[in-house]
């Protein structure tokens, strides 16, 4: 067979640990031999951050500005014990904070379902996305320990001096104090993000805030989803046969749990950060959940949502024998690859990827998989494999299907 070209480039970004030994099992037996791999590669492992001042991950963060597609290992976030254990010159920023910085975007995550897995919540039957707005509110808030008795204002001064002044509360006791806020431009970025992916991926779009009990802070995200939605999308949703909701967050989250699924849920920050977690462990295992980061002028960034996988990674380093998944990173690869496709209106590269994931469902629902779907398992008997044969089962299935 001839191998698939590519045009245009990936921006590659290796990473750490257990996922970086699955990053080059995956590219060896699924893609080099099928597709003349065109990436440019940066090498995100701690090692090389460190050596370059971090300098790597910012170049790989402008690298997906020009390509516009890039795909991305897990990789460590240092803390003090990292910094003692790789001998760092810094604790350095999490690559995926700063990443996210440079391109302004939203992440969305999304499980990988099986037949054979059953979620949590019976009627849940498609997956679903949720959008995590990742900027501001309780995450960039000032807090004050109120110590005594006294009054707490709400001050802005404009350029021109103080323009707005309210008592939040006259204190007769101790208490506590917090000060929040976001951008219009944030909200923005955000909103575009979640509606050009909608529009991707042909899904409804949800998006849910407290705005009775919120008249400003929430009633202004809603109101800035509404006017995009209104100026920029509501055609081409209308066309494509999918909707635009809004509702408030209770009454989003009942309707999640009686729903079957199948579209985005937008959250703010803290909302997705809870949410999140709440509805991939409801789906399963963190092993099959995917991520893509999309910026609102149409920058994509894939990778998997779960780490390094350390422990195994330690296993692997005494010799032992692991089973670590790599469904996620390699539908990392897989997205990566389509959307490129896709952009360069390169169909031989878009149904490849399109293989490449049925190989890898039709593997796990044959009933052959990792140690950590087995568990969850409701088929008949599963075969559990390493790592290496579980990438090589999928790799005889990819080829029966390329033939
Ligand atoms: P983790 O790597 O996601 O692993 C946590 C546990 O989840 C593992 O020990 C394993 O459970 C299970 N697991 C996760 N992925 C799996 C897979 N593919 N196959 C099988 N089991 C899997 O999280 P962590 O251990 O908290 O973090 C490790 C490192 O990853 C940290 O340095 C952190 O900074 C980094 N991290 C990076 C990213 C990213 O780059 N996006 C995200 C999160 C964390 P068992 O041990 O029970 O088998
Ligand atoms: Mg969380």
């Amino acid at each position: 067979m001839e191998k698939i070209k590519m045009e245009n480039k990936i921006v590659e970004m290796d990473g750490d640990e257990m996922t970086r030994i699955l990053w080059k099992m995956i590219k060896d037996e699924l893609l080099l031999p099928f597709v003349d791999l065109n990436t440019e590669y940066y090498d995100l492992g701690l090692p090389y951050r460190d050596e370059t001042d971090d300098q790597v991950t910012h170049d790989a963060g402008e690298a997906i500005k020009k390509w516009h597609v890039g795909v991305k290992c897990a990789t460590i976030t240092p803390n003090a014990q990292r910094v003692e254990e790789y001998h760092l010159k810094k604790m350095w920023k999490s690559p995926n904070g700063t990443i996210r910085a440079i391109l302004d975007g939203t992440v969305f995550r999304a499980p990988i379902l099986l037949s054979q897995v059953k979620p949590a919540v019976r009627n849940w039957k498609k997956p679903i996305t949720i959008a995590r707005h990742a900027y501001g509110d309780v995450y960039k808030g000032t807090e004050y320990r109120v110590p005594e008795k006294g009054r707490a204002e709400l001050v802005f001064t404009g350029e021109d001096g103080a323009s707005f002044r309210e008592t939040i509360y006259d204190f007769e006791c101790p208490g506590v104090l917090q000060g929040l806020y976001n951008k219009d431009s944030s909200i923005e970025s955000f909103a575009h993000s979640c509606f050009q992916y909608a529009i991707d991926t042909k899904q409804d779009l949800w998006f849910a805030t407290k705005d009775t009990i919120s008249k400003q802070y929430d009633q202004t995200f809603k109101l800035i989803f509404q006017d995009i939605y209104e100026k920029e999308y509501k055609e081409k949703f209308e066309a494509l046969g999918i909707e635009y909701f809004y509702t408030l967050i209770d009454d989003a989250v009942a309707r999640v749990i009686r729903s079957e699924g199948g579209y985005i849920w937008a959250c703010k920050n803290y909302d997705g950060d809870v949410m999140s977690d709440m509805v991939s462990t409801a789906f399963g295992s963190l092993a099959m959940m995917t991520s893509v980061l999309v910026s609102p002028d149409g920058n994509y960034e894939y990778e998997a949502a779960h780490g390094t996988v350390t422990r195994h990674y330690y296993k692997y380093l005494k010799g032992e024998e692991t089973s670590t998944n790599p469904i996620a990173t390699i539908f990392a690869w897989s997205g990566a690859l389509r959307k490129r496709g896709e952009l360069d209106g390169n169909k031989p590269l878009s149904d490849f990827a399109d293989k490449l994931e049925a190989a890898c469902i039709d593997t796990l629902e044959g009933g052959t998989m990792t140690k950590d779907l087995a568990g969850l398992w409701e088929g008949p008997a599963p075969r559990v494999v390493n790592s290496h044969d579980f990438i090589k089962a999928i790799r005889t299935r990819l080829e029966e299907t390329l033939k």
